[in-house]
């Protein structure tokens, strides 16, 4: 009997993911998308967008779509969702686990600024810096209110208004160069850079190319989220779906 997994995604890995499971004609495999996007890159197998109301309204979709495996590859910034996941899992007594890529560390002689919130990574910024800030557009309003520093932010899609002067917004979709990582921070004078923890390698050229230019690190730490086992990578993800899925245990 062909098994049904949902993926809730936004997230390279979450692609990747979906790809491998595709691949199974045992498996029938639907992405979830938050719907924030207007083109986001499209998964492998069916794709369904926007929210499901809250936990209680994802346990009903896993317990109507006869949900057999529930994964949570969403990104580590994503507390909400993943809050609903383990409650839904529960609550549906559908087995679940997470994605979640390993963080970056700092490494030795790095002299990371670390922030709770992007809220506390603007107020941390020092008057004059000038700084880019990688962390997408939704939480980037704390940023652009800081009128004495300058803020370069770089994002996949716009926002509908310009920021004031001196900010300015710089749409680019990853994969970066270290090479054009070196030469944007050099080109505009960047003296901090903002990011996320995302950890794996796509993004990680931005962390080697502030130290070769003695740009200094602000660290936005990852929120806390429920116990769930989680996958480190997509190859144990497909290991992991295999045990869940042949009847291994479930939840937190
Ligand atoms: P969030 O704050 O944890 O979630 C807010 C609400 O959005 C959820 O309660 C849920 O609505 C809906 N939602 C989130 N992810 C969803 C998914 N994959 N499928 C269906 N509904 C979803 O999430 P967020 O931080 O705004 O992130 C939204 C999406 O962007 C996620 O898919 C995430 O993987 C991706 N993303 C986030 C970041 C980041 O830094 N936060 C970075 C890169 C990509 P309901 O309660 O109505 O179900």
């Amino acid at each position: 009997m062909v098994k049904k997994i949902l993926i809730l995604g936004g997230t390279a890995d979450a692609r990747e993911l979906a790809e491998a499971l595709a691949a199974d004609p045992g498996l029938d495999v639907t992405t979830s998308l938050a719907g924030r996007t207007s083109a986001p890159a499209m998964p492998s197998g069916t794709v369904r967008s926007g929210g499901f109301g809250g936990a209680s309204g994802l346990a009903a979709h896993l317990v109507d779509q006869d949900i057999s495996l529930l994964i949570d590859a969403t990104h580590a910034y994503a507390a909400r969702m993943s809050t609903n996941a383990a409650q839904a899992s529960a609550v549906a007594a559908v087995p679940c686990f997470r994605l979640e890529r390993p963080p970056w560390l700092a490494r030795e002689g790095d002299d990371w600024i670390s922030a709770a919130s992007p809220e506390a990574a603007a107020a941390v910024l020092p008057a004059k810096a000038r700084a880019l800030v990688t962390i997408g557009r939704q939480q980037i309003g704390p940023f652009l209110a800081r009128l004495d520093i300058t803020v370069l932010a770089r994002m996949i899609e716009g926002l509908d208004s310009k920021p004031l002067a001196p900010h300015r917004i710089m749409l680019a979709r990853p994969p970066f160069a270290l090479e054009d990582e070196v030469l944007l921070m050099r080109t505009e004078h960047i003296t901090h850079l903002v990011t996320k923890n995302a950890g794996g390698e796509i993004t990680s050229p931005k962390l080697e190319a502030a130290r070769t230019t003695g740009v200094q690190i602000v660290m936005i730490e990852r929120p806390d989220l429920p116990d769930l086992e989680t996958a480190r990578s997509v190859e144990q993800a497909i290991a992991i779906a295999g045990r869940m899925l042949a009847g291994g245990g479930y939840g937190p």
